[in-house]
């Protein structure tokens, strides 16, 4: 018996994880496509004249085997992948890609729902419903429902080819990023990191068969947190090459073709649907609207943060002069310089804030408090209940009156087959239509602590745990009648907004106080100390800014060619590209190069990832919402709740924010957090 081809018994139909076997995934993936196709075939067999009753609710309510076993396959192919993962998820990405276009480009279901939808006005529709239908036609039709029959072919083969590349494009970054892992012979070398982060290092290096020697795992982003620490600076410049290294240094984990090919394919399949671009595409179903909505929020922000950056790097090289350090500021001495400034000018160590971020309290009196005090949700660990990897832990949240919310899942820390950063999936999505419970998902990479040593976590980290719990509550609050709106599911510009929100809660001081103890002592952590981190706010917001406009630009300039442009050379065209903008400075490299941007070239973010910014603009408007209003309450919780993470996809985000807010946003905020003024 498969374990998914029935809907779990397990509480809140948490997947049976301790029954799925390797087996299990593939042919429920094949028979949850041939379900879904023949559920389909049925809707359009009918004589009858379409109604919403006899075409979007059972579309809506089709595919349930195949969402099972996607959940759960995509989940442990990001968090826990091994050669059987990557093989399947190889083998399935051009199968999954053609099962989309079946129902896409079905021409007879197209036909019903642009029947229906031409009709929307008389149909007599809750406002839930006539969205459904709008939104249906629309991407439908941006998916190419409306092309001829032998454009249509050309499409599927786009779709296909591109689904096999990305797929290839990941694949290969998590092997050159295992593979060029630092390794290090001596301990002298670590000099400056904390002895904790010293023995993992000793323990990763084990791990690989290394024994008496150290191993420095990358992160996905450019920059890794150990620069801002190591003194040795060659160490610093090979950590940081190694980390720029990946995907173009030859070899067979090399993704410069594919980067090639996948901006080419969807250019040509851009121009087959009608579009300029890929980018024209992707924002024209988006709140954005056009690339040049988006070139021109980041054209107006560029100048002002790569001017920030140069002041910056000013006043690091004034610190290397001042130590007789005779060597002109290169990349890799930024984050240990900025530290440096950082003490000088604000007197805050951010590596003495780590004894005061141990993860048990910051999770536990920390993110589960806030969301405690703001919405009256409560957090139980359900140890009876099992995931999908020992170190992933379940809890059940309630509500204020105990009725179930649904289960939260987080998996703290990192390893070799965990995909790098940091993200929120679901399991379970809501749906008054299907009745489906909620289980949301959490994965962090924070390297396991050396055994017996408490889990103590970086500044950035604790960002982080509270940005993915934000995106969490928006899936755990869902209220929404149909599937296709629950949670998370809205436009990618928009997604970022409720996590940038909820990482307001870290440094508010309530939250705070309430869960920034020293480890070992239990002492508070020093208000002075919290006034000159709030103080210090805008410091090195030159740098972050910089590195992440670039990345953003670069994914606009990659997705902004047409069809016939001839890019032959990925170095030359992100230099290029970055000139262009004026934040080509070699000392603040892009947060992610062409050939280690998942985020883009692997999927989900092409031509998207402006969105963080484009939703920070929200998001600070909304802190001084909240700041106005009396800051951090039930009575604001609720507010944020019911207008804005529970409606999810089910309405026009920027009606929602205007509905919440009274007014729409205003950018002034994010120019006063980035000091871009
Ligand atoms: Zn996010």
């Amino acid at each position: 018996m498969n374990p998914f081809a029935s809907t779990s018994t397990l509480p809140f139909e948490l997947p049976p994880f301790a029954l799925i076997a390797e087996e299990h995934y593939r042919p429920a993936f094949l028979d949850g496509m041939a379900e879904q196709l023949a559920e389909i075939a049925a809707i359009c067999a009918s004589t009858d004249a379409p109604t919403f009753d006899n075409t979007m609710v059972p579309l809506e309510r089709s595919g349930q085997l195949l969402t099972r076993v996607a959940e759960v396959f995509f989940n442990r192919s990001s968090s826990d992948s091994d050669d059987f993962t990557n093989a399947l998820a190889e083998e399935l990405a051009p199968l999954l890609a053609a099962h989309a276009d079946a129902i896409r480009l079905d021409p007879a279901l197209f036909r019903r729902i642009a029947a229906l939808h031409e009709r929307r006005g008389l149909l007599d529709l809750e406002s839930e419903a006539r969205y459904l239908v709008e939104r249906y036609f629309t991407e439908f039709t941006l998916a190419g429902a409306g092309l001829a029959d032998d454009d249509k072919a050309r499409l599927r083969d786009y779709n296909k080819r591109l689904s096999t590349v990305t797929t290839r494009f990941e694949k290969n970054l998590l092997a050159d990023t295992n593979d060029l892992a630092l390794v290090l012979d001596d301990a002298s070398e670590l000099d400056g990191l904390t002895p904790g982060q010293t023995s993992a290092a000793a323990e990763a290096a084990t791990e690989r068969g290394l024994d008496g020697r150290y191993v420095i795992t990358l992160v996905l982003p450019t920059s890794h947190p150990y620069l801002a620490q190591l003194t040795n600076r060659g160490v610093r410049e090979r950590l940081l090459a190694a980390s720029r290294a990946r995907g173009i240094r030859g070899g067979q984990f090399d993704n410069r073709d594919l980067v090639l090919e996948i901006a080419r394919l969807r250019a040509e399949r851009a121009r087959l649907l009608g579009f300029d671009s890929h980018a024209a595409g992707v924002t024209a179903d988006q709140t954005a609207k056009t690339p040049q909505a988006v070139a021109d929020m980041l054209g107006r922000l560029a100048p002002a943060a790569a001017r920030n950056a140069r002041a910056e790097q000013a006043d690091l090289q004034a610190q290397i002069d001042a130590e007789g350090g005779g060597f002109e500021l290169a990349a890799w001495d930024w984050a240990f310089y900025t530290e440096k400034v950082r003490r000088a000018r604000y007197n805050v160590d951010t590596a003495a804030m780590r004894p005061y971020f141990e993860f048990e309290r910051v999770l536990q009196d920390g993110v589960f408090y806030a969301a405690n005090l703001l919405y009256g949700v409560t957090f139980t660990e359900r140890t009876d209940l099992v995931a999908w990897h020992p170190g992933a832990r379940v809890f059940e949240v309630a509500e204020a009156d105990g009725s179930p919310v649904g289960l939260y899942i987080i998996d703290v820390y990192t390893r070799d087959s965990k995909r790098g950063g940091a993200w929120m999936n679901a399991l379970g999505s809501q749906s008054t239509l299907l009745g489906t419970p909620r289980i949301v998902c959490n994965n962090l990479n924070v390297p396991r602590p050396a055994a017996g040593e408490p889990t103590l976590l970086s500044f950035d980290e604790v960002v982080t745990l509270f940005h993915e719990f934000g995106h969490a509550l928006h899936g755990l609050f869902a209220r929404v009648t149909f599937p296709k709106f629950a949670g998370t599911n809205v436009y990618r510009d928009f997604v970022e907004f409720p996590s940038q929100v909820n990482e307001m809660w870290m440094l508010w001081p309530e939250v705070l106080a309430n869960y920034a103890r020293h480890h070992a002592t239990g002492d508070p952590m020093p208000q002075d100390l919290v006034d000159r981190i709030q103080a210090s706010s805008t410091f090195n917001e030159g740098f972050s800014t910089s590195e992440y406009l670039a990345a953003a630009l670069l994914d606009q300039a990659w997705h902004r060619i047409g069809a016939d442009d001839v890019v032959t050379d990925v170095a030359a065209f992100e230099a290029s590209a970055l000139a262009a903008a004026g934040l080509d400075n070699p000392v603040v490299p892009t947060r992610y190069a062409s050939t280690y941007f998942a985020h883009t070239f692997a999927g989900g973010y092409d031509a998207g990832y402006y969105s963080y910014i484009w939703s920070e603009v929200l998001d600070a408007d909304t802190g001084e919402w909240f700041a106005e209003n009396g800051g951090l309450t039930r009575a604001n919780g609720d507010r944020f709740r019911s207008r804005l993470l529970g409606v999810g996809g089910s309405t026009e985000p920027l009606a929602a924010y205007r509905d919440f807010r009274g007014r729409d946003a205003s950018m002034q905020p994010l120019l006063d957090r980035r000091g871009l003024n």
